[in-house]
């Protein structure tokens, strides 16, 4: 059990924070708190990665509630801790100073969701980078000096063999897709289709292919991505612009001996794609849902096909703790067979976020960092 530290905390810390579409982020000051409740912790940011969905909001495509701090994916330091500070499975208790990484959310562990092991649906949830920055604790976003944790968070330590640049997206895509490879029970030796090369898409490309994947067949509409997927080691890449959606269905069927393939991924956010994975599924093959997030996607299919070709379509949304543990795992086996960190293309010190910004919403890097050195 821990106490609270005796190591000097700051008294404030320093946050961008976001307020309306179309305006800059703005730096404000926040008061960091002194003492800790019980479970709680306070973390100092090594490092936090601008995501596709706070691009969504940053541009008005998703509406949160502001102001805000936003930034999710996030690596941190412990500075200091409440009493009972949450284990979860780490092997050694935690200790301040621990390089460390945490679910996106914090659930309460007692409600009819968290009890049906979806704590990312629970009744009371709170998500990182996705709370009004004017109640308390204030600082519960990414592009911030300091982050505090909140009761009923999951964190891990950090192995030592992955870098910054490699361990702060994991709490957000690849849990995600540990999530969304289990849950659709992807098999040694089949094959499997993923629509989207994004973040989202590489985890599984990689995540596909140490399940004991036959054939990973990417599709995307940006050249870049597809390239990156080809560094992943996928086996085919199609992009739609270059194809009519019938050549990619032909190829599919062509490339799995007339079947279709086993599994498909929509990792992409765009309906249109459902159609095209629907028919490229063998017989009896599944298919997971994993990027349509907006409200309103018709996924404009014939149910006839579900029903005649036996197949399942399942859907995720986040992820529970435990999967970011194993995709930490996966890490530390596997990533260094995989261009990981190369995913993190420009770095920026907080007090040029909105440079960053501007350069992640160029879609030129599949992550743009905020660290401290640059
Ligand atoms: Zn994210
Ligand atoms: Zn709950």
């Amino acid at each position: 059990m821990k106490t609270t530290s005796t190591v000097t905390i700051p008294k404030t810390s320093q946050a961008a924070v976001f307020s309306e579409v179309g305006k800059p982020l703005a730096t404000e000051r926040f008061e960091l708190p002194q003492h800790l409740e019980p479970g709680a912790m306070l973390c100092k940011i090594r490092m936090s990665t601008i995501c596709g969905s706070d691009l969504h909001t940053i541009f008005g495509r998703r509406k949160e509630p502001a102001p805000l701090i936003l930034g999710h994916e996030i690596l941190g330091e412990i500075v200091s801790m409440g009493e009972q500070s949450m284990q979860n499975g780490n092997r050694i208790p935690l200790e301040i100073g621990d390089r460390v990484t945490w679910s996106i959310m914090a659930s309460c562990g007692k409600c009819f969701y968290c009890l049906k092991e979806l704590p990312q649906k629970c009744k009371s949830l709170v998500k990182y980078g996705h709370t009004c920055c004017r109640d308390a604790p204030h600082l519960t976003g990414g592009y911030a000096e300091y982050i505090c944790l909140m009761p009923g968070t999951a964190v891990y330590r950090v192995p030592d063999c992955l870098s910054d640049e490699v361990a702060t997206p994991a709490n957000c895509a690849l849990s995600t897709m540990v999530n969304a490879v289990e849950t659709i029970r992807f098999a040694a030796g089949e094959t499997v289709l993923i629509q989207g090369a994004g973040m989202l898409g590489l985890n599984l490309i990689a995540l596909c292919k140490e399940a004991g994947a036959a054939k990973v067949i990417v599709t995307d509409v940006g050249q870049k991505r597809l390239d990156f997927a080809a560094s992943f080691g996928a086996d085919v890449c199609y992009n739609p612009a270059n194809h009519t959606t019938d050549e990619i269905i032909n190829s599919i069927q062509s490339l799995t001996g007339g079947h279709g393939v086993d599994v498909a991924f929509e990792v992409c956010g765009n309906p249109v794609v459902v159609d095209q994975a629907v028919k490229s599924l063998r017989i009896g093959g599944r298919y997971l849902i994993a990027g349509l997030v907006t409200p309103g996607s018709d996924l404009g299919i014939d149910g006839n096909m579900l029903a005649r070709n036996c197949l399942t379509i399942k859907g995720i949304h986040n992820y529970h703790h435990e999967h970011l543990a194993k995709g930490l795992a996966f890490l530390e086996k596997h990533s260094h067979k995989y261009p990981f960190a190369e995913m993190v293309g420009a770095r920026f010190p907080l007090d040029r976020i909105n440079e960053a910004i501007e350069v992640a919403a160029s879609g030129e890097h599949i992550r743009v960092a905020i660290c401290e050195v640059v």
